[in-house]
């Protein structure tokens, strides 16, 4: 039990540290200086925390961030100066200048996967910084703003500026520890760990990381107006510098990036450290060289950061007891109200699916290749509404190539693909998952750090805004989760790192998954390769019942007894086409398929079915042989 009394102690103890700062500035108010490094460690904390949303949480690394600061505090005392307002009063518009050019910067860059989008930090802190100084008219160039004197008595100079970043710290916090109980939340880290696979299964990546990279802005501004007047004197090499966005990265590393409370303990102990070196090293250059020799310790002696080496040794001292027992009764409990509302979902999805034996995907001439390497060369298929349908051949022919054109995960170079009667080849991943096109992968690709109940709420089944803040491990969403963990017979791993589960165990969560989507095809790549016997029995009878139930299905699998049982349909793939399509029966009998891929431990077997005419079962013929 000693791991689930551990987890609520994490607030307890953020409670008691706010409550102690809180009360400091009131037992000493008059000490001006320790309140100074103290309200610098909370202004560093707000940004480490914020940066941590799109940085730590989705994994896209921001090394500008501090240009938000300097946005905030610039707007801050512009209009304050102009308006003749108290500029606390102002910091808010400064967070909002600070969002809009997150939106607008992100909207560009994070369309894009990878690493274009470091550059494009680096580059909006240094356009920032020139914007400032040429443009006199607003800004007064590299001459600076100076604000007013703050109103209040000079010896409680700092203190109403020290209750300012407390709050702002404790809102900080508190809104990333929102972001990361919703849905939003649970996306940004299935972005961080495959992004790729976040888009198949309904995530609308773009979105998630414009919003994470917009709501770290947010803050951050705000912070700036503050600190602006904190400062009283603005100029442009000072409020829009590197140095200040390589501290925010070091401040979350140092604590643990991806944790909640990781930035604010890691911004303590940077600020507390820099301070120190200004004190006894001799000034700002001794600075950045402990910065530099931090960074270097943090990433190699502490990879994960502080807080997640701590909690892993506490985890090794005192083993793991299961976790998430109590959520899984209350979700339990409350798994009929689930029931209702899946009834509603299917029946608005009937009301406009494809009739029985009608094409549900229909690929035409699609083509790609690689380099030389023609992978898919002009494959025509079409999957029946209803039916299971098997994709066999041998390795190499192209068949997950063809799973990727048709979920998107690659673009073909031609032809054109049809799902529904609609056209989807230029669709983005996410938008086929929201029409009910889902996948597993041949090498499941579970979220291996997010637990089995997170990777069930990860999927999107369509773009409502609304499901981005509904919570991932509570209300009905998690409940349906619950469920499916039932269906598939995993529901008492439902607290455990996905990563720790067996390769067959994995590959039923992968499909429970998928099954969150609602989808009307899913697309099986090997759901039996690598997976022990019992499970592939298993995975079979799940996917006959669904099927029964009226979810339609593309199988590719090399396990020819399951396919010649389960699938009907089958088509055979040969060098990115399809040489050859049937009921299993004729497909066993036919030269072409035995000589490109069955082979001849199948010949004589097919010879005999020819005049054995009383057995079908693949199986039983083996027997009679
Ligand atoms: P199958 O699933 O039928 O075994 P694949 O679709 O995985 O076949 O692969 C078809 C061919 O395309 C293989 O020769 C493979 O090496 C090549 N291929 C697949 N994916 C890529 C890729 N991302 N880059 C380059 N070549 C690839
Ligand atoms: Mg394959």
């Amino acid at each position: 039990m000693k791991t689930m009394a551990a987890l609520p102690r994490a607030p307890l103890a953020a409670g008691l540290a706010l409550l102690l700062l809180a009360l400091y500035p009131v037992v000493r108010p008059y000490s001006p200086y320790p309140q100074t490094v103290l309200l610098l460690a909370f202004l560093l904390g707000i940004q480490a925390v914020s940066w941590n949303i799109i940085s730590g949480y989705a994994g896209y690394v921001s090394l500008g961030h501090s240009a938000f600061l300097g946005l905030g505090s610039y707007t801050t005392a512009i209009l304050a100066s102009k308006w003749a307002v108290n500029p606390l009063l102002l910091a808010p518009v400064g967070g909002v200048t600070a969002v809009v050019a997150a939106a607008l910067v992100g909207s560009v860059v994070l369309r894009a996967r990878g690493h274009a989008f470091v550059i494009i930090t680096i580059a909006l802190l240094l356009a920032a910084q020139v914007f400032a100084v040429n443009f006199r008219s607003l800004t007064n160039g590299s001459d600076g703003i100076t604000l007013p004197l703050p109103p209040w008595s000079r010896y409680i100079q700092n203190v109403p500026f020290y209750y300012a970043f407390l709050g702002l710290l404790t809102l900080t916090v508190l809104f990333s520890a929102w972001i990361r109980r919703t849905k939003l939340g649970t996306g940004l880290i299935a972005i961080r760990e495959d992004e790729g696979k976040a888009a198949a299964i309904g995530v609308h990546t773009t979105r998630y990381k414009v919003l994470a990279y917009t709501a770290s802005a947010f803050f951050i501004g705000v912070a700036g107006g503050v600190y602006g007047y904190f400062l009283t004197f603005l100029n442009p090499i000072g409020a829009f510098s590197i140095l200040t966005s390589v501290t925010i990265v070091l401040a979350a590393l140092v604590g643990g990036r991806g944790t909640l409370y990781g930035p604010v303990v890691g911004a303590f102990i940077v600020q507390f450290g820099s301070e120190a070196a200004t004190v006894y090293g001799g000034g700002s250059q001794s600075r950045v060289l402990l910065y530099g020799i931090a960074l270097v310790l943090v990433v190699l002696f502490l990879p994960t950061g502080l807080l997640p080496t701590v909690q892993a040794w506490w985890r090794r001292r005192h083993p793991a007891v299961i976790e998430y027992t109590d959520q899984a009764a209350a979700l339990g409990r409350r798994s009929a109200r689930v029931r209702e509302q899946e009834g509603d979902v299917r029946a608005a999805q009937e009301s406009h699916a494809v009739a029985p034996g009608e094409p549900l995907l229909e690929v035409r001439g699609a083509a790609k290749r690689f380099g030389g390497l023609v992978a898919v060369d002009g494959a025509d298929l079409v999957v029946r509404q209803g039916t299971v349908t098997a994709l066999i051949g041998p390795n190499g022919s192209g068949k997950t190539t063809l799973f990727n054109l048709i979920t998107g995960g690659m673009s073909a170079d031609a032809g054109e693909i049809r799902f529904a009667g609609q056209r989807i080849d230029r669709m983005q991943p996410w938008r086929r998952g929201h029409l009910g096109l889902g996948r597993t992968f041949q090498v499941t690709r579970l979220f291996k750090s997010m637990t089995v109940q997170e990777n069930l709420v990860a999927p999107l089944p369509d773009a409502r805004w609304r499901n981005l803040v509904a919570g991932s491990v509570s209300g009905p969403q998690a409940q349906r989760a619950r469920e499916l963990l039932e269906f598939v017979g995993l529901e008492r791993f439902a607290g455990h790192r996905a990563g720790a589960l067996s390769y067959g165990q994995q590959k039923l969560v992968e499909l429970a998954q998928v099954l969150m989507l609602e989808p009307s095809l899913v697309l099986l790549d090997e759901p039996a390769g690598g997976v022990n016997p019992s499970l592939v029995g298993r995975i079979a009878e799940i996917v006959r019942e669904l099927n029964v139930r009226g979810m339609t299905f593309l199988v590719v699998e090399h396990n020819i007894p399951m396919v010649l049982e389960l699938c009907d349909p089958v088509v055979v793939f040969s060098r990115g086409r399809a040489i050859a399509e049937g009921p299993p029966d004729a497909i066993r009998d036919n030269s072409l398929v035995l000589d490109a891929y069955l082979g001849d431990e199948w010949r004589p077997l097919a010879s005999s079915a020819a005049t054995d005419s009383g057995a079908s079962d693949p199986a039983e013929r083996r027997r009679r042989r």
